[in-house]
């Protein structure tokens, strides 16, 4: 899907822009719940909790929600985005991507350890989808989790948030308020 590249772009457009892009890279993938929700569910419940709970306006930062697991779960590069969406949105982005060449519980300590020194914008991003996926988790867990499963993400989500707390209160509260469902 060719985008349009005539910017300067209102904040709106550009928001817009990186929920289509992410919508087309998402566009054959489903998250694990049972009902095996649309992927872009998730990206956009990110730039949602981001605006509507954190009061979150920063466009970079809910572009970057939108996008967050573009590179993780798609062929996107990190070249796409600096084209379509400028060296700060593909920075911030790449500042949320995991290493998948690494085993995952190597990704997931490595999570723990680089929290405190991603950007505020990522550490935003990142509180934003630990609030979304603790949500999931909750109420559209996947389908073969066991609750020990299910209580083990809910603790290591909290050791990531835990290590880059003082960033945004108000998110943290979101999140802390998502932990107390813990299983
Ligand atoms: P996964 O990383 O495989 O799955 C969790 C990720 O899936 C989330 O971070 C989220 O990532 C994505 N996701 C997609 N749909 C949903 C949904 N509906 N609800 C929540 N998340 C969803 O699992 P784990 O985080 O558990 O990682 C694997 C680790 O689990 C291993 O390191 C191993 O140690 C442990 N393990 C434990 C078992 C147990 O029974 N206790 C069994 C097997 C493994 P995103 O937002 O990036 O898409
Ligand atoms: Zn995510």
């Amino acid at each position: 899907m060719p985008l349009p590249a005539n910017p300067p772009l209102t904040d709106t457009a550009l928001i817009l822009r990186a929920a289509m892009f992410a919508a087309n890279k998402h566009r054959d993938q489903r998250r694990k719940d049972e009902h095996a929700s649309p992927y872009i569910n998730h990206p956009l419940m990110l730039a949602c909790v981001l605006a509507t709970e954190g009061g979150v306006s920063d466009a970079a930062t809910l572009c970057a929600a939108l996008l967050h697991d573009t590179i993780e779960d798609t062929a996107t590069t990190a070249d796409e985005l600096r084209e379509a969406f400028g060296e700060r949105i593909a920075a911030i982005v790449g500042e949320v991507t995991d290493d998948k060449r690494l085993p995952k519980a190597e990704r997931k300590r490595l999570q723990i350890e680089h929290a405190a020194s991603i950007s505020p914008e990522a550490q935003r991003v990142k509180l934003a989808d630990k609030i979304s996926n603790l949500r999931d988790v909750a109420a559209n867990p996947p389908a073969d989790w066991s609750l020990e499963r299910k209580r083990e993400y809910f603790d290591w989500a909290r050791a990531v948030v835990d290590r880059l707390r003082g960033v945004d209160p108000a998110l943290e509260a979101v999140f802390d308020a998502a932990y107390r469902a813990r299983p």
